[in-house]
């Protein structure tokens, strides 16, 4: 059983999907493991730690060569594997609505590609979660972001030469990443609301010290959909909201905007009237701008600045954070691997309600409910 480690070949990807303690600990179970010369430079981790933790590093030919799974970051090229064995698994974030194209090219060439992003939410399964993991630095990562962009401070600071006020920050879809947002805001010092469409996440908007903005009395006001995800809201209760943000926003510093919608496009809460009735000098940051964006203007991979505010757009958060970020990656994919791993049959065997739901392709078809149905 051979796993091969690729270096990523996206624009702008810093991350990489094994470390060298994801490597001791797959050839502890058996596994030959072969990394890309180069794979962790982005992620500050050596070809020489990788060799140290007992993996072969070489050239994507060799890396590539007779593996029977290929780890990734990002669903590698179709016609870069060259030399992995038939029916390879490829184990990756595979962007499977966005990619589609990507997809059908794996079930032609016969890998049984896997979708690390369509892991069930279910408890046995959170620490093979690269949502989640990626979510939490990429919220975090929002508020330095927004921090650095802002010309003020973000606590209140009484000095011998005045009281400096706190910022006020505002966190618009309480996920993963905005809890973390909310959290990380908090500990800055500023002043923190945060709303979402699910009532279930007014409790942890509390808990965690902010003050939750709701839309209350709305026909259809519980936007929470299966698998505890939001669902697309009625007009009434868009119009409810957008009101309600426009109050609420003209007195915001700081918003962060992390509202998905899984396998749609993000849906808009930031008017240019809105950005419009903020304070210039206030900063804005997208999360959600490569599936659409939550913000009128944003514009993936670029700050700009729209009446005085500033719209932060910066693509593939997490990956800014790259040691920290491919450490968690890493150990999702290890984890997922490691949970099904038979030691009889040398390598990994899934079961029906994970199997099912993370394979994309399977002998030559396209065999996934979601991309399907
Ligand atoms: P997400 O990234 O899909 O969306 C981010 C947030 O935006 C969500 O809270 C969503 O409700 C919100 N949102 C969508 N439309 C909105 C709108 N119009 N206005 C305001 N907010 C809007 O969310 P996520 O972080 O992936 O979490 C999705 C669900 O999965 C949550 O219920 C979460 O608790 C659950 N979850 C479960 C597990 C587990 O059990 N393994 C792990 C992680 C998350």
């Amino acid at each position: 059983m051979k796993i091969a480690v690729l270096k990523e070949t996206a624009e702008g990807e810093r991350r990489v999907a094994a470390t060298p303690e994801t490597v001791k600990k797959f050839i502890a179970l058996g596994a030959d493991v072969a990394v890309e010369a180069g794979a962790g430079d982005t992620a500050n981790i050596a070809d020489a730690d990788y060799a140290a933790a007992g993996a072969s590093v070489g050239t994507r030919a060799a890396t590539l060569k007779g593996a029977d799974i290929v780890l990734g970051v990002q669903g590698p090229d179709p016609e870069s594997l060259t030399g992995a064995n038939a029916g390879a698994w490829i184990v990756a974030g595979l962007n499977p609505f966005g990619a589609r194209d990507r997809v059908d090219a794996y079930a032609a060439a016969g890998y049984e590609a896997l979708a690390m992003e369509f892991m069930p939410r279910i408890t046995r399964a959170q620490s093979m979660d690269i949502l989640s993991s990626q979510a939490n630095l990429a919220g975090y990562k929002a508020v330095l972001d927004a921090a650095a962009e802002y010309g003020r401070a973000f606590p209140m600071m009484m000095t011998a030469a005045g009281t400096v006020s706190a910022a006020k920050a505002f966190v618009m879809g309480v996920g993963v990443a905005g809890l973390q947002a909310i959290a990380t805001a908090r500990r800055l010092g500023a002043q923190v609301s945060a709303t979402d469409v699910r009532s279930a996440t007014k409790e942890q908007i509390q808990s965690l010290g902010a003050k939750p903005i709701f839309v209350e009395n709305v026909a259809g006001i519980e936007g929470e959909g299966s698998g505890g995800y939001a669902t697309e809201m009625s007009e009434e209760y868009q119009k409810a909201q957008a009101e309600l943000v426009s109050s609420h926003i003209a007195k915001q510093d700081i918003v962060i905007t992390t509202a998905l919608i899984p396998g749609r496009p993000a849906p808009r809460l930031i008017s240019d009237a809105q950005i419009a009735s903020m304070k210039p000098g206030s900063v804005i940051v997208d999360l959600a701008v490569e599936a659409g964006g939550n913000v009128e203007g944003a514009i993936a991979g670029k700050v700009v600045e729209r009446h005085g505010v500033k719209i932060v757009g910066h693509k593939n958060v997490a990956s800014r954070l790259a040691a920290d970020s491919s450490a968690l990656f890493s150990r999702n994919l290890y984890n997922f691997l490691s949970t099904f791993w038979d030691k009889d049959a040398g390598k990994p065997v899934l079961d029906e309600e994970i199997g099912d739901a993370v394979r994309l392709t399977k002998d030559g078809k396209v065999v996934n409910q979601r991309l399907l149905g």
